[in-house]
């Protein structure tokens, strides 16, 4: 029976698949036609390039393709679940072995005679003495069979490369209905390749420039659709919609450049003016201010917020842990009562009755601040006048929810978000698309740089004496275990013991261990203790990752440090180096890998957070990036974030220009790209702004 293909066919009624395999598929993220039209290829195959059996020794270590005709096969099983499927195969040339693991069932179909070409990685068998061939694709040839470059897929259990290709063969046919949702003028414009071809070609190449200019088309689609949202966004913000005017000019924000200890930075100076004249402004903010730990965002923070409360607004202010949100509160409740404006926390610790109370105030507006975490924007929470809302997002990526938010509030806040770097320019532009940006490109002065140092376990003992050195002088210190095992439990049992022989290195000097086990009021307790110096040495998990600011603390040892991204060894470095005493980082690990030994060594060369970001995302790529997996970031199956970043650029401009003259996508040329749009964003994203 010949069924119609169409985009949307389930692919279990593909022929040769059927329901068993469908799920198979399914692993693969690939329901229907369409998802198969774009799980593209890893790597190809270049069968057109065909080696020499007697080269093989010179290609060790390498893949290599050869084609010949079987002489023999054989099977042997050195243990029960491992198998070794052997062929030794007749070139042109010469003979050779080739080796398949754990596929004795290929000895049906391998048969002697037959003509097959084998590819994959030459290695030498010490055994047999002889550089022999471990495939891992082959095919048996015909009389119909040409030479061609061929797809490698990543695949599942249970599904074969070939399985694969014969399946992406057949769906392929439907291609001719992939129509093109980008306007032809703009594919014009750009240069674009047409998409059908564009996706047969990266499954099935015919030539190298054909290929590069097909991936290039694919690409910017990726990148074009997410800025697409990101645009939709933007405009939003601006047109049509009134927020609200705030006076930037004010009693309140008078008194507390007054009674600042220090002259702010140049860069805090300018990026207060930014938000300022944003709140002046009657369309609501929607800002991004990134700033490198230590750079003083408190201060930015702090002047909206006052800047809300003078203008008659309240103001929330949000972070992503308890343990953080209380950190801001500690700094943020002094300095703010002082000018006798009320502020109060809220998190998950509160009783019943204290929250109700809490409520209470802020919807009588007998309270202008509130602080804690997503707990502020719970449905309970009413507000009398909310003008301004705050994100702390430190290096986390919350786009839905902001968009939750936005939607949410009947008037139109004000929004900030504040974010401790290391964003790689590409991701802040693919993920904060969207949002204005002010950088504090700028320290507070007399900061003496962080030493960084990477140590061996061997030589741990010399580490602690350094640190004990420090601790004589008065200063304090942080041990950190970073989390290894997935488990907590384990990881707490490891934490815990090596608190124990510290106590024992370190009998003299009193010693608080914080991890995320303890309830809050301890770890408030420990934390209180350690910024009054009662605490020398703070032992701890990450928990301490974020915000916490005890600048007479000069000396960090971070252990197993090898097996952490440079984003979090970044954060969590930056907890020393707060005040003017020289400070010291020290890195223990083997760094056996060859990334970690990368990332170790940026970190030892640089404490820029931008630079190390760049390093992080060109090392480890998008999905690895710190909390980028959890929060919704688009998932580029082609796009390279680093290499592709002119690309993305282009795209971000195509797709600002295009909203700029369709504001909400609504004219007839462009249904097929919001239909495209909201295939993409799968309903979750765009339903506010094309509504
Ligand atoms: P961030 O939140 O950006 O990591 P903070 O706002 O916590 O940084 O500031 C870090 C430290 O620097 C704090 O101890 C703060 O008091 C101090 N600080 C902030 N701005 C200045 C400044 N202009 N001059 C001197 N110290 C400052
Ligand atoms: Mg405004």
């Amino acid at each position: 029976m010949r069924t119609m293909l169409a985009l949307d066919t389930d692919i279990q009624y593909l022929k040769g698949v059927g329901p068993l395999l469908a799920k198979k598929f399914q692993k693969i993220g690939a329901r229907q036609v369409r998802d198969l039209l774009y799980y593209f290829p890893r790597r190809y195959v270049d069968r057109t390039k065909i080696g020499r059996s007697t080269d093989m020794a010179q290609s060790a270590g390498q893949r290599i393709l050869l084609r010949g005709w079987i002489l023999a096969v054989k099977v042997s099983q050195p243990r029960p679940h491992f198998s070794v499927l052997q062929a030794d195969i007749r070139d042109a040339y010469g003979t050779f072995r080739a080796v398949w693991f754990n596929q004795k069932f290929l000895a049906k179909i391998l048969r002697p005679e037959a003509e097959i070409l084998v590819a994959g990685k030459v290695v030498y068998n010490t055994y047999a003495h002889l550089y022999q061939l471990d495939v891992d694709d082959y095919e048996l040839l015909t009389a119909a069979y040409r030479p061609a470059i061929v797809p490698l897929y990543d695949l599942t259990e249970g599904l074969t490369q070939k399985k694969l290709r014969q399946t992406m063969r057949q769906v392929l046919t439907v291609l001719p209905e992939l129509s093109d949702p980008l306007p032809p003028e703009l594919r014009q414009k750009y240069g674009l390749a047409d998409l059908a071809l564009s996706v047969r070609e990266l499954h099935f190449p015919t030539a190298r420039e054909a290929w590069r200019r097909a991936r290039q088309r694919l690409v910017f689609d990726d990148f074009f659709y997410v800025e697409l949202g990101a645009a939709l966004r933007y405009q939003r913000g601006r047109t049509g919609l009134t927020g609200i005017s705030f006076q930037p000019a004010g009693k309140l924000l008078d008194a507390y450049y007054a009674t600042l200890p220090y002259p702010l930075t140049g860069a805090q100076q300018r990026v207060i003016a930014e938000v300022l004249q944003d709140m002046a402004a009657t369309r609501p903010m929607n800002r991004l201010v990134q700033g490198d730990v230590g750079s003083g965002k408190t201060d930015v923070a702090v002047a909206a917020l006052l800047c809300a409360v003078q203008s008659g607004y309240q103001a929330a202010l949000m972070a992503p842990t308890e343990v953080l949100a209380a950190q801001h509160f500690a700094k943020i409740a002094a300095r703010l009562e002082k000018l006798g404006v009320r502020v109060t926390a809220l998190w998950g610790r509160h009783t019943p009755s204290e929250k109700k109370e809490i409520y209470r105030q802020l919807a009588a507006g007998e309270c202008a601040i509130v602080i804690g975490t997503q707990a502020v924007i719970q449905e309970k929470v009413v507000f009398l006048r909310l003008g301004l809302v705050i994100i702390d997002e430190q290096h986390r990526f919350g786009v839905i929810q902001r968009q939750l938010l936005q939607a949410k509030s009947a008037a139109n806040v004000d929004l900030l978000v504040l974010t401790a770097t290391p964003i790689p320019r590409t991701l802040a532009l693919t993920v904060y698309g969207d949002l204005d940006k002010s950088i504090i490109d700028e320290l507070p002065p007399g900061r003496a740089p962080i030493k960084t140092s990477h140590v061996l376990p061997r030589d741990r003992a010399q580490a602690h004496e350094f640190l004990r050195r420090h601790l004589r002088q008065g200063e304090q210190a942080y041990i950190v275990y970073p989390l290894v095992e997935e488990s907590e439990k384990i990881d707490l049992k490891a934490a815990t013991e090596s608190y124990a022989q510290l106590l024992k290195i370190f009998p003299e000097y009193q010693l608080g261990l914080l991890h995320g086990r303890l309830k809050n009021s301890e770890k408030e307790a420990i934390m209180r203790r350690f910024r009054s110096g009662e605490i020398n040495i703070l032992v701890s998990t990450t928990v301490i990752e974020v915000g916490v600011d005890v600048p007479n603390a000069t000396v960090m040892l971070i252990e197993n440090a090898g097996r952490f991204g440079l984003a979090q060894l970044h954060q969590l470095r930056g907890r020393v180096g707060r005040g003017q005493k020289e400070s010291f980082c020290f890195l223990i690990t083997e760094a056996k890998s060859e990334d970690s030994q990368k990332r170790i060594k940026a970190l030892v060369s640089s404490t820029d957070g931008f630079k190390l970001a760049e390093i992080d995302l060109a090392i480890r790529g998008p999905g690895d990036f710190t909390g980028v997996a959890q929060s919704g970031f688009p998932d580029f199956s082609l796009a390279d974030l680093v290499k592709d970043e002119p690309l993305l650029q282009t795209a971000r401009t195509a797709a600002f220009a295009l909203v700029e003259r369709d504001l909400r996508l609504t004219r007839p040329e462009h249904q097929a790209l919001r239909a495209e749009l909201r295939r993409r964003s799968r309903g979750l994203v765009d339903y506010i702004l094309l509504n």
